[in-house]
């Protein structure tokens, strides 16, 4: 099956059905567990376990965080099958081009331990070797390596150079997205282009959690706010992937099925948006 041959597909329900249906075909769980600075050794692999067994079905991860290893071994101590599971890595701005993309994420799928990776994504548009890099990937989807691949941190603009002359449209495109960073146009984009939005950051890494604003909707809801902005972005068709080392914490974010925002609250959220980047900007990138 081709990509872009089939339609992008958004179901929310409880946590193991929620799911994205990506332009290839694939199933990606809606809500997944990020790893971004949770440390290498038994931190991450306690974390992942701990995911697992609240039912999560989907790891985010990237050769720069230092944990594919610890991420892969838990994987195998949760006894779940590799198929039920979704991981994903992202190939380093260093290790961008043809052939060092094609090197890199060898390395990390045998970092990881499996046959295959589910989503491999550019971590950061770099001008000089995005393309080769997309080619790269693009190989790697062809052999079944990969069984989506995709961006991160791509704009608009980004995105509209790739689509000009790429032979596989990206699956998903990972940015950071949060009511206080509204990507409203480039949401509008990648949906009506098949391309699933991933949003990273979901929890404004803490910043934003006792905003006024959110803590009204998440007092009106008996949530938390950390639950509301989950909620928030799937109920936008966004793929979640809040990341958290606490077994409590964990469990808490998966457990967002059991509310739904209103129309008028979603739009309240909406206007939050004050250009928040938490980490990184990519749209000075040219
Ligand atoms: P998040 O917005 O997910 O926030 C994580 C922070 O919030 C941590 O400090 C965590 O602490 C805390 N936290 C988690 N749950 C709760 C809760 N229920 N209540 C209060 N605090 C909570 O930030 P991230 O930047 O980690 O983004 C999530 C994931 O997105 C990353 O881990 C990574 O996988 C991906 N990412 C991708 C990027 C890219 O360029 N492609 C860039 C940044 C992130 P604790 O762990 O102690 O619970």
């Amino acid at each position: 099956m081709g990509p872009g041959s089939v339609a992008r597909e958004f179901v929310l329900q409880g946590l193991p059905t929620s799911v994205a249906t990506l332009n290839t075909g694939a199933r990606m769980p809606a809500l997944g567990l990020g790893v971004f600075q949770s440390p290498s050794g038994a931190p991450t692999r306690k974390a992942v376990v701990s995911a697992i067994a609240a039912g999560y079905r989907h790891i985010d991860t990237a050769k720069i965080y230092g944990n594919e290893a610890d991420v892969g071994a838990a994987v195998r101590e949760s006894g779940v099958p590799r198929e039920e599971l979704f991981l994903t890595t992202k190939l380093w701005n260093d290790d961008q081009g043809y052939e060092s993309a094609l090197r890199a994420f060898e390395k990390s799928r045998v970092a990881l331990g499996v046959e295959y990776v589910d989503l491999y994504l550019i971590h950061w548009p770099v001008r000089a070797h995005r393309h080769d890099s997309w080619r790269a990937l693009s190989r790697l989807f062809r052999e079944g390596k990969c069984r989506n691949v995709g961006v991160s941190n791509f704009t608009l603009h980004h995105l509209k150079e790739l689509l000009q002359d790429a032979e596989v449209v990206p699956a998903v495109n990972q940015v950071e997205f949060s009511p206080f960073l509204f990507q409203r146009d480039l949401l509008k984009f990648c949906h009506a282009n098949g391309i699933q939005l991933e949003g990273y950051s979901p929890l404004t890494r803490g910043r934003r959690l006792g905003d006024p604003t959110l803590v009204g909707v998440a007092t009106a809801h008996g949530v938390t706010p950390a639950q509301v902005l989950i909620r928030w972005g799937l109920q936008h068709e966004v793929v979640e992937i809040p990341k958290s080392v606490d077994p409590q914490r964990i469990r808490e974010n998966a457990d967002v099925f059991g509310f739904e925002l209103t129309p008028a609250e979603m739009e309240t959220l909406d206007r939050l948006d004050e250009g928040l980047h938490t980490s990184w900007d990519p749209t000075s990138m040219p």
